[in-house]
């Protein structure tokens, strides 16, 4: 469809637009449309940038992976859709490995998603050969590598379904997502949620990364004052009183 630029809410259109592309490319599924739908509703309600408590994850999470022994980046379909190159350039600074975990797992979608993540520059991307499972998890999203998600001890998680996260958490890994939804499940029990669109999400934990590299105590600092409620609070009050500012 063509979308003119002048369009206000033209970065929202080409985004919907990319994701029925990459449903038509066997990447996205029509449920991950569904997700999409529900984390642009919360970005909505924060004004479509990224807010002062999510700015804060967003700092822990580059502290957490830079600190890490084996951190992971995990992608399913949208993230791989939505930012592919992102998530790989962090995976480069960290450095990071990159496994594909997808809900909706079948050989032709795994071969899509990580075809996609070769093609956009991801040197080495674990996923096509599982040999280990998450514990408490039924299905084929349980499938994974022992050199990847199965070992790792940080994991970053974005656009991920909160049986997942709680599966990780519980094998005792500490896990960064990127949700939207300050009140979904993996929000909720992640070590460090990030509240905020994904594109923004990776740009910043970028930015931050290159900051604190090198810099124990700023490291240290970033983790230790981090706390999942505190962060949540903050993003529900930055939620009501910008809804409170347009009824004034
Ligand atoms: P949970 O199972 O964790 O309670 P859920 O059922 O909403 O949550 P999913 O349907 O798997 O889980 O959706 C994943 C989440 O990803 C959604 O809650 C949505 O807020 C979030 N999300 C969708 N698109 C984006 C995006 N572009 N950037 C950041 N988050 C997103």
């Amino acid at each position: 469809m063509d979308i003119p630029k002048s369009h206000p809410r033209y970065k929202s259109l080409m985004t919907r637009e990319l994701l029925v592309e990459m449903v038509g490319k066997g990447i996205v599924t029509p449920t991950g449309l569904i997700s999409h739908g529900r984390g642009e509703a919360y970005d909505y309600l924060m004004g479509e940038r990224t807010i002062a408590p999510a700015e804060r994850a967003e700092c822990a999470a580059a502290a957490m992976l830079l600190s890490a022994e084996n951190p992971v980046i995990c992608i399913n379909g949208n993230a791989a859709a939505l930012d592919a190159e992102g998530l790989i350039r962090i995976a480069e600074a960290v450095p990071a490995k990159i496994e594909v975990n997808l809900f909706h797992r079948t050989p032709d979608r795994m071969e899509a998603v990580i075809s996609h993540l070769e093609s956009k520059g991801a040197g080495s991307v674990l996923g096509r050969v599982p040999d280990e499972r998450i514990p408490g998890l039924e299905h084929d999203r349980a499938l994974c590598t022992r050199e990847g998600i199965w070992s790792s001890d940080v994991i970053l998680v974005p656009i991920e379904d909160g049986d997942r996260a709680e599966a990780l958490i519980a094998m005792g890994k500490k896990v960064i997502s990127i949700d939207l939804n300050l009140l979904s499940r993996t929000s909720r029990v992640a070590t460090v949620p990030i509240c905020d669109e994904i594109t923004r999400a990776t740009a910043n934990i970028l930015r931050f990364t290159d900051e604190l590299r090198g810099n124990r105590d700023a490291i240290i600092k970033a983790m230790d004052d981090f706390s999942n409620l505190e962060c949540r609070k903050e993003t529900l009050d930055a939620i009501c009183d910008s809804l409170r500012a347009e009824f004034e």
